[in-house]
């Protein structure tokens, strides 16, 4: 049911013509992958070059470093879902225009919807200021819990932050420590087949 209905919103974008970045280079749309009963879901900001070729979130450098950290909370892709708040690559991986967050947003809120995740962990200002509603710098809430009616958001720097800024490898492997500790104190499994009635966040 909820694998059916992913697929159906991910088909029904497949050729999207929404916003400019139809025309601007993108060879696909990134939908998102993973665990369509996934407790946890990572959001990011967009597709980079790799991305754009493979059709998947994070499979470049970023995504390796990710694959890392994930692994360090105890985390598998697989049992987790990902996905960008924008599903086309801006030309030049430029950073996204309003239009086009406003255009692309109510997919990733309808992609949340189908698969209720407990807990969202946005990577870096872009997917935070987006979830968040709220234009606040991510080192000010990073590695904390916000519950959001829905579900509870878990920002964190995204990992391109660590790749372009060594110094900061280690605030990120902390806070994906955080992430652990959070996880296990809230029992949280990374996916569970669940009935089809809502579910509250934990705390
Ligand atoms: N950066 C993102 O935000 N998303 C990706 O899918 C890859 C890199």
């Amino acid at each position: 049911m909820t694998a059916a209905r992913l697929q159906e919103l991910s088909i029904s974008l497949h050729d999207c013509q929404r916003c400019k970045l139809a025309k601007l280079g993108r060879s696909q749309v990134v939908f998102g992958v993973g665990n369509p009963h996934a407790s946890i879901m990572f959001v990011g900001e967009a597709p980079g070059f790799k991305e754009d070729q493979k059709g998947e979130p994070f499979v470049g450098a970023a995504g390796k470093l990710l694959n890392d950290l994930l692994q360090s909370a105890h985390l598998s892709r697989d049992q987790i879902y990902i996905a960008n708040v924008i599903k086309c690559r801006p030309p030049n991986n430029r950073n996204p225009e309003r239009d086009e967050v406003d255009t692309c947003k109510p997919f990733l809120l309808e992609q949340i919807r189908i698969i209720r995740p407990k807990l969202v962990c946005t990577l870096g200002n872009w997917a935070t200021h987006t979830l968040l509603e709220r234009k606040v710098g991510i080192t000010k809430v990073k590695a904390q819990a916000f519950d959001l009616k829905e579900f509870v958001l878990f920002p964190l720097l995204h990992p391109a932050a660590a790749l372009h800024q060594g110094g900061l490898l280690p605030t990120l492997k902390e806070d994906f420590r955080k992430l652990k500790e959070y996880l296990d104190r809230n029992t949280i499994p990374a996916a569970v087949m669940r009935p089809d009635s809502p579910l509250s966040p934990t705390h």
